[in-house]
């Protein structure tokens, strides 16, 4: 299998290929039924909640739209540090809500007491943060901030994107006081594309039963009622079900903590080999992402030839993203890669940059 070494969609292993590809099973049948049922409540583990998971047939982006209609009426900050969080906030604007902005430099964190100081008195709904921006390679300290929040303004429910992070670095929702948070399958569950995954909270589930004009497709006052008897109202992503239910199992199998450390393991090789190479990570020390490094390209790599160079070797890295496209690049290294498909990575690169 030829490695890919970019932030999503990653590559998958056979077996969830060959999940995939098993007989369609109607989706009310009883059969169907078990599986939907078992692979959403064994994915509760990666949330680190004991609140409902639903299945969503499309990419994690719909889930932003889904968030923003079903928790706000009309009032909500953002915050945002990079590419994806101002994605966050441009679904808002376009859904009609109101949405303030706290936007901080993209090589900084969002920090805890910034946002209690925002919240603080202004009686948002919620507040949107990104957990892993994949952009930056920088990871947000989404507990603290939790934490920060629900003592400011403690009805303000607490939103996350962990797109990049579930499955790849620590969660943990219920302890953490987070009350919806979203995922997608292409990245550190290495499925392939096409699923969403959101945890929904208590009270988050209860609000949303009070807002006008959430919507129908992403309606998860709709889709609850529908979970509860282990079905959707449309059509779920079958074969995605398939894989996700075989995937909870490998991951089981592996232990939790040994994939975050594995991940973990895998952003210290990268970020030791930079600092070692003359490249400077564009996310701050203490902030960076245990599943994709950000790198800025201080020796000027000539990027286009080491792409290709690499791909002569079945290897593949990203490119930067949104603003800081052309100044840095990417590797992503997450689902099912290990430490030594990274050190083989950076012995390429090693070998393009001697040549
Ligand atoms: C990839 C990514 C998204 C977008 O997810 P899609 O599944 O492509 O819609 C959103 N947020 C973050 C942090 C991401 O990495």
């Amino acid at each position: 299998m030829a490695p890919m070494f970019v932030p999503g969609p990653v590559d998958v292993a056979p077996e969830i290929m060959a999940a995939q590809s098993r007989p369609m099973l109607p989706h009310r049948a009883k059969e169907f039924e078990a599986i939907f049922h078992r692979a959403a409540d064994k994915a509760r583990a990666l949330f680190g909640t004991q609140a409902r998971v639903h299945l969503h047939a499309s990419s994690g982006s719909g889930l932003h739209e889904g968030a923003v209609r079903n928790f706000v009426h009309q009032k909500m900050l953002t915050c945002v540090n990079g590419a994806f969080a101002k994605r966050w906030y441009d679904v808002a604007v376009s859904n009609g809500k109101q949405a303030t902005l706290l936007e901080v430099d993209w090589q900084a964190p969002i920090l805890p007491e910034q946002v209690a100081e925002a919240v603080r008195g202004q009686n948002y709904e919620a507040v949107t943060i990104v957990h892993n921006e994949t952009s930056t390679g920088l990871m947000n300290p989404v507990a603290e901030i939790a934490a920060a929040v629900r003592a400011a303004s403690p009805d303000t429910l607490i939103l996350v994107d962990a797109v990049s992070s579930l499955g790849g670095a620590e969660m943990q929702m219920d302890a953490w006081g987070l009350d919806f948070v979203l995922t997608s399958s292409q990245k550190c569950l290495a499925l392939p594309p096409g699923l969403a995954l959101a945890a929904i909270s208590d009270r988050a589930l209860e609000k949303a039963k009070t807002v006008e004009n959430r919507g129908w497709y992403f309606d998860f006052v709709r889709l609850e009622t529908h979970r509860l008897k282990d079905t959707t109202p449309a059509t779920p992503a079958i074969g995605l079900v398939y894989a996700l239910d075989v995937q909870m199992d490998r991951i089981a199998a592996e232990g939790l903590s040994n994939r975050l450390l594995r991940h973990r393991q895998m952003a210290e090789t990268s970020q030791a080999w930079a600092a070692a190479h003359g490249f400077g990570l564009y996310a701050p020390e203490g902030y960076r992402s245990h599943t994709v490094t950000t790198l800025e390209n201080t020796p000027g790599v000539d990027m286009p030839a080491l792409k290709a160079f690499l791909l002569e070797r079945g290897m593949r890295i990203a490119g930067g993203y949104g603003p800081i496209k052309d100044t840095t690049f990417r590797i992503g290294h997450m689902g099912e890669l290990t430490v030594a498909d990274v050190q083989t990575l950076l012995t390429a690169f090693e070998e393009f940059m001697g040549k």
